[in-house]
């Protein structure tokens, strides 16, 4: 795509193909982990991810995937996600722009990106109408990660934009000419994330996005409202958006010391068999820990267990795709 990419040659992927079996014979040669040790089970998985994963390049989709990462329960790991899902595909190569659409400005902070209330945010571009590109900043850590923050300025923006033309489809429209702007093949994802709430923030996200990315936390009430959230995007499809789906699902907080969370995960499943990803993100301290430090867990601790699935999902999210487009 785009910026040119090397073409390989036979050599090329012969080495390639080689290193990749020697890879994964490595990997097989784990031994399982034994069952009755969690501990050894998990550090056995770790060590699998890391040989499997890590320093390698995901498929490049072939036309920018925009993705909103919505749930309207709080504190569910929406920011959490897209920060780290983002900082992933960033770093396996892929040029990622992470809109920051909640008025928290969590992901804004998670990135390293400045925020304060002066700084040109997505609240200028919503309100305004003033060019995305005249907000969008470097993420500071990764190479190809660019956010377009949020300020407490857009803690207003839900009550100003009622009033407004085209209020719904006003990120759409400022995605679009961005995108149009950069020469659109070079921005390989645009991921959005949302508030805790259904109201016009959301709305605009959902038009502006043609898959819908929804993280469920493993812990009682998980599904509660997941319903309501399922309408709305039926809502948005059958009036502002036809092209919207949920592509995505990802179960966060994992706990897998108590049954609760391996029943969470077991329903949802059921429920989203081809969209719920095979990754599962772990309750991890160093996860909750990186955004004080202005970093995703990709960069505060790559090795640890939580920035591990954070690849392992990233990677099922480019190659499913990947695989998508091939059989088209
Ligand atoms: P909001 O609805 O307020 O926007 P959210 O859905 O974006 O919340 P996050 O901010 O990502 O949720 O996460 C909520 C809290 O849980 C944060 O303090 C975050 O650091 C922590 N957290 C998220 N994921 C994990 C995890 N896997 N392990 C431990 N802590 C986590
Ligand atoms: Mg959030």
């Amino acid at each position: 795509m785009g910026d040119g990419l090397p073409i390989p040659n036979s050599d090329d992927v012969s080495r390639e193909t080689s290193t990749a079996a020697a890879i994964s014979a490595l990997a097989d040669a784990l031994p399982p982990g034994d069952n009755d040790s969690p501990l050894a089970q998990a550090v056995a998985e770790d060590a699998r991810k890391r040989i499997t994963l890590v320093g390698r390049t995901f498929p490049r989709p072939r036309h920018t995937r925009i993705l909103t990462v919505a749930n309207q329960k709080g504190g569910v790991g929406k920011t959490t996600t897209t920060v780290n899902v983002a900082a992933a595909l960033a770093q396996a190569g892929a040029r990622v722009l992470v809109v920051d659409l909640d008025p928290q400005g969590n992901a804004s902070t998670a990135l390293g990106i400045d925020h304060h209330a002066d700084i040109p945010s997505i609240y200028d571009v919503l309100v305004d109408g003033r060019p995305l590109t005249d907000v969008v900043q470097p993420c500071p850590d990764v190479p190809g990660l660019f956010c377009a923050p949020a300020t407490i300025d857009l803690a207003g923006a839900e009550i100003e934009l009622v009033s407004l033309v085209a209020r719904e489809t006003r990120l759409n429209k400022a995605i679009t000419a961005y995108l149009d702007d950069t020469g659109g093949e070079s921005v390989d994802y645009v991921v959005i994330d949302c508030p805790p709430s259904l109201g016009l923030l959301t709305i605009n996200a959902f038009v502006a996005a043609r898959e819908v990315f929804i993280p469920i936390q493993c812990e009682y009430y998980a599904l509660e409202g997941l319903s309501q959230l399922l309408n709305n995007i039926d809502l948005i499809r059958s009036h502002l958006n036809p092209g919207l789906h949920v592509s995505s699902i990802l179960l966060t907080m994992f706990d897998g010391r108590t049954r609760l969370a391996a029943q969470v995960a077991d329903e949802v499943r059921q429920h989203f068999p081809q969209e719920t990803f095979r990754a599962v993100i772990p309750r991890s301290v160093r996860i909750s820990e990186a955004p004080s430090h202005g970093q995703t867990v990709m960069t505060y601790d790559p090795n640890s267990s939580g920035a591990l699935s954070y690849l392992e999902a990233a990677a099922e999210m480019a190659e499913r795709a990947a695989r998508q487009e091939e059989t088209r």
